[in-house]
Formats: structure tokens, C-alpha cells, sequence
């Protein structure tokens, strides 16, 4: 299992697309209770569900874990994850980090990495989230907000990983996979990580 977590604008959604295309990784489908996007297709991008179908899954402990996010709902159903795992698939996830607490806590028999992706600066992450779908100035002040909360849970990851460059921030996540899977050497600069964390917070 290999869970990707960042604040929302760090481009993490295109690096679970590359997982899953390079390395055959399945990608778990969310629930969530957020409307789509234009963008987005129902059943493939998640499982959009009301309030009420989402509390019933809750009801029915159907989730593997779920939290609320911005406002809104998001799980992940525990049966097609198990499925799957059982199959001998690797499994990634795009949740975030109350979402990669509860599995981790879970201490399921599959081996399980975690990456938290970060932005170079601020600076950056402010611009890719006004550059999307979000024209809201207020909901790009919102996450901008939430992003000072969120890095915060950087510690809690087995691995941080900063998106400068799309290409290099996947070479370095697939590298670590590998590494992980055949006790290999790992290329990573904890101390690196943990500057460039303090200059983001600062
Ligand atoms: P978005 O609405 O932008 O697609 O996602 C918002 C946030 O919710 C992202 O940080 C994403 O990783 C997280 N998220 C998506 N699906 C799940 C889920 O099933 N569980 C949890 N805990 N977080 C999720």
C-alpha cells in the first residue's frame, strides 16, 4: 500500500495517474460527498455519494477510513482495497493525512509506505491553486490556510517529498518504492526535508 498525501496544490493527483500507469499500481476510488468537478468522471475520479448514503456506509463500518476534509466527507471503502491487496495488486491512495493515520494505525498484514508531497514555496503553491479550477479567491485563502495546518503532519510520514519538478518528485517517490520493496539503499535527505519544512512554516 502505498499512500501519497499533500496539501491540495501540490500535484499530487498527476503523480498517483503516473503510479498507476508506470507501475501498475490499482488506485483506490474514494467516497465523498463533494459535488465533481466539471472535469471529473463519477466512479472513476471518486464515488459521489449524498450525506446520507455516506453515513450509512459509516453506519455499516464499510470504511477502511474516512474523514472530513474542507467541509465535505471522503472514505475508502475497505472490501475493493482488501480485494485487491489479496490479488497481489499494489494499492495506492490519495488521502490525506487524519485518512493515512487511521490505516496506518490499522496495522494491516501489507506492507505500507507513506510520502507526504509538498511545494517548493508558498509562493508556488499559491499560484497553482489560483491557476485552477478554484477562481475563488476566498477558497484559495482557505487552503492556503489549511496548508499551515496540514504540513504540520509531515513528521508522521515515512517520506517527504518536495514537487519542484513533476518528473524528478516521481523518479524519487518510484526510487523509494523500489528501494523499500528490495531493502535497497535509499536516497533521502531527512535534514533537507526538514529545513525546507521550516522555511515553509515560517
Ligand atoms: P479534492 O476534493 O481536492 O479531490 O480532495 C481534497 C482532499 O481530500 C485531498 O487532500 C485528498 O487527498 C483528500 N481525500 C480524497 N479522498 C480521500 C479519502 O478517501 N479519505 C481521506 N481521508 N481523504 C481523502
Amino acid at each position: 500500500m502505498v499512500i501519497l498525501s499533500s496539501p491540495s496544490g501540490a500535484g499530487k493527483t498527476t503523480l498517483v495517474k503516473l503510479l498507476s500507469t508506470n507501475k501498475n499500481f490499482y488506485t483506490s476510488i474514494s467516497h465523498t460527498t463533494r459535488k465533481p468537478r466539471p472535469d471529473e468522471i463519477p466512479n472513476q475520479d471518486y464515488y459521489f455519494v449524498d450525506n446520507k448514503k455516506f453515513e450509512s456506509l459509516i453506519k455499516n463500518e464499510e470504511f477502511l477510513e474516512y474523514a472530513k476534509v474542507f467541509s465535505h466527507l471522503y472514505g475508502t471503502t475497505r472490501s475493493p482495497i482488501i480485494e485487491k491487496l489479496e490479488k497481489g495488486r499494489n494499492v495506492v491512495f490519495d488521502i490525506d493525512w487524519q485518512g493515512a493515520d487511521q490505516i496506518k494505525n490499522k496495522k494491516l498484514n501489507y506492507k505500507l509506505i507513506t510520502f507526504f508531497i509538498l511545494p517548493p514555496s508558498k509562493e508556488v503553491l499559491f499560484k497553482r491553486l489560483s491557476n485552477r479550477d478554484m477562481k475563488d479567491k476566498l477558497i484559495v485563502e482557505e487552503r492556503m490556510q489549511e496548508f499551515s495546518r496540514d504540513v504540520l503532519h509531515w513528521i508522521n510520514y515515512d517520506y517527504v517529498i518536495i514537487n519542484d519538478n513533476l518528473n524528478e518528485c516521481y523518479s524519487k517517490i518510484s526510487n523509494l518504492i523500489d528501494a523499500e520493496m528490495n531493502n535497497g539503499s535509499k536516497d533521502y535527505d531527512k535534514e533537507y526535508i526538514r529545513r525546507h519544512i521550516d522555511k515553509l512554516i515560517s
